[in-house]
Parts: C-alpha cells; sequence; structure tokens
C-alpha cells in the first residue's frame, strides 16, 4: 500500500504548487470562508493551509488519509454532476506518503478538536486537543522519503513563484472566499472574501491594468459569461495573462483560448495576448466537459458552437467599448 502510494504521489503531487493546489481546493469544498496559505523556502519545507471550513470528525481522520477516501462521491451517477473540486480521494494520500504532514481539525459540533500526525504514511499521532473550529494542514519536508523526485524540484525561489501563481489562481476563482497568503513571513496577498473582482485584481496586478478593464456579461444558448477583458491597450507578451474559469474551476483550453485570442483579431498586433479574467458557467448538460486527471484540461463535445458564442460575445463587449 505504502509503494503504491508513493507512485501515485506522483501524479497529484509534483511539486509545492500542487499540494498548496489540492489542500486549499479541499478547503473551499469544505465551504470554508476564509483561508490562509503560509509557505517556507518555496513551500519544500513547509506548508501550511489553515481553513474555517466543517472540519473532520475524529472517527473520519484516519479515513480521509486512505487512497480513494473521499467523501465526496456516493455513487456513479455524482460523478456526472460534479459539484466539489476534488472526487478521486487521492490527495491527502498522497501527499502523506511523501512527506511529514500534520492536520489539526475541529467541527463546529464537536467540543474538542483532534490532530493526527502521519509521516510517509506511517501514522505517529492521534490525539485530542483544543483547536478553532475549521482545519490546518502542516506539511513538512515535502520528498523527503523519494530524493529521486526531489532532485526534480527547482530552486526555492521558482517553487514559491509556481506556488504565488495557484494562489493567485484559486483566488481569482473564489472572490468570495477571503484568502491571506504568506510567504517567509512576508504578507503576500489578502483578499477580503467580498466577491470585487476588480479589487483582486488591483492586488494581483496592479493598478495600470485595473484601469484597463471592460466589463463582460453576456449570456448564449452554451454559457453564461462574466468577467473583465483587458482593453486592447494592455496587451502582453506572452498567454499567461488569458484567465478562465470554468464552473469555478481554473481551467486551461486551446479552444477557449482560440476563441479569446481570434475576438481580439484586429484589435491587436500580431504575438500580443490579451489580459482575461473569464467565468463561463457551461451547462453540463448541453456540453460535455471532460477533465483530465490533473483537473485542468478540458475538453468540450460541442466545440464549433462553444468557440463561436464566446468568440462573438467577446468582441461585441470590445466594439461596445468604442462606441
Ligand atoms: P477528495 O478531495 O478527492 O475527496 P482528498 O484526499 O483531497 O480527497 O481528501 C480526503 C477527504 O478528507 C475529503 O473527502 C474530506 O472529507 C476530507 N478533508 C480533506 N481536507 C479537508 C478540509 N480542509 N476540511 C474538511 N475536510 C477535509
Ligand atoms: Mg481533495
Amino acid at each position: 500500500q505504502k509503494t503504491i502510494d508513493k507512485i501515485a504521489a506522483g501524479e497529484v503531487v509534483e511539486r509545492p504548487a500542487s499540494v498548496v493546489k489540492e489542500l486549499v481546493e479541499n478547503a473551499i469544498d469544505a465551504r470554508a470562508t476564509a483561508i490562509t496559505v503560509e509557505i517556507k523556502e518555496g513551500g519544500i519545507s513547509f506548508i501550511r493551509i489553515t481553513d474555517n471550513g466543517c472540519g473532520i470528525t475524529k472517527d473520519q481522520v484516519r479515513l480521509a488519509f486512505l487512497r480513494h477516501a473521499t467523501s465526496k462521491i456516493r455513487n456513479v451517477e455524482d460523478l456526472v454532476q460534479i459539484a466539489s473540486l476534488g472526487f478521486r480521494g487521492e490527495a491527502l494520500s498522497s501527499i502523506s506518503a511523501v512527506s511529514q504532514v500534520e492536520l489539526i481539525t475541529k467541527t463546529p459540533e464537536s467540543l474538542t478538536g483532534v490532530r493526527y500526525c502521519i509521516e510517509g504514511g506511517t501514522e505517529k499521532e492521534l490525539e485530542e486537543i483544543g483547536a478553532p473550529s475549521g482545519t490546518t494542514f502542516l506539511v513538512h519536508h515535502l520528498f523527503y522519503n523519494t530524493p529521486a523526485r526531489a532532485k526534480f524540484l527547482k530552486s526555492a525561489t521558482a517553487e514559491g513563484n509556481s506556488v504565488s501563481t495557484v494562489v493567485e489562481q484559486l483566488a481569482l476563482s473564489h472572490p468570495e472566499i477571503s484568502f491571506k497568503y504568506i510567504q517567509n513571513g512576508q504578507n503576500k496577498l489578502y483578499t477580503s472574501g467580498n466577491g470585487n473582482l476588480k479589487e483582486i485584481v488591483y492586488q494581483i496586478y496592479g493598478r495600470d491594468l485595473t484601469r484597463e478593464l471592460i466589463a463582460v456579461e453576456a449570456e448564449t444558448p452554451l454559457m453564461k459569461i462574466s468577467g473583465f477583458i483587458g482593453n486592447p491597450s494592455v496587451a502582453r507578451g506572452n498567454r499567461n495573462f488569458e484567465n478562465y474559469f470554468v464552473n469555478g474551476r481554473y481551467v486551461k483550453s486551446k479552444l477557449l483560448a482560440r476563441a479569446i485570442e481570434d475576438a481580439y483579431h484586429g484589435f491587436m498586433m500580431q504575438h500580443r495576448y490579451p489580459f482575461t479574467l473569464l467565468y463561463l458557467e457551461i451547462d453540463g448538460e448541453k456540453v460535455d466537459v471532460n477533465v483530465h486527471p490533473s483537473k485542468m484540461e478540458l475538453r468540450f463535445s460541442n466545440q464549433e458552437e462553444l468557440y463561436h458564442q464566446l468568440c462573438l460575445a467577446l468582441q461585441n463587449a470590445l466594439l461596445a467599448r468604442e462606441r
């Protein structure tokens, strides 16, 4: 079991950023309204995620670390309408197989909390302690027992930058959740959780870009589109500023990227890319949204319509700005 977990860990846990992503997604699934992410040394030696979500009861703590243990899917039908971010029950077993994890958690209903320590998949401690409602995960020394994998880690600075990107994406995906991000003891990002997107954009991208936003609000036969797109004047040299979220998830999609870039065709010079922050609500009944195990790359069944509807909606927004 331990060996299998270590191997499986390779798919879920590649670097500190993937640990942060999985743990924050768990916090979101736990309906947290405030999440704090703290890392040291790029997250290689220290990651702490604290949430004020539903917590884990004492009798469920061990179970949560078992492979394919998930509280989020009960039957096959659930798989079709996946509302929660996690659904494979692999994150905790994988993370704890290749690091030293300390968990402190308490449900609002229980009087005491639980502290659970697990290192390299081996349980070290399970005790009752006083704790606030919610969950804290501490992950120490990622890959301490898998030197082959530790070798693939980049510098602490590079790993820290990847974590920052992930935290920004998560904060942008959930403007209704307050995020606090601390790197090596320094506050890097704070979002209030009041839902104001521009506020978050301002924090992450600065004032100049925030001034150049065009609001998008559209409904097409296949989807609802909302968010902001940047004026062509704030064009960028790469695609890193094309953010789009499908049904609450930050994703990558060649099709959506093409629709976005083609919408700007004629508004922008070649080899320049727009800033976008688009929230697409796609009806799972009309579009087959196929998610890769990494949960990032999307595939759609009716590509053509989706492409045209998005492209047209963005062109309309760009044209409306000129009037
Ligand atoms: P998944 O998210 O796919 O269910 P994970 O391995 O990420 O699998 O988590 C296992 C289980 O642990 C979850 O289903 C959930 O019940 C519990 N859990 C994990 N993190 C939290 C958290 N922050 N708050 C409450 N419960 C949690
Ligand atoms: Mg999960």
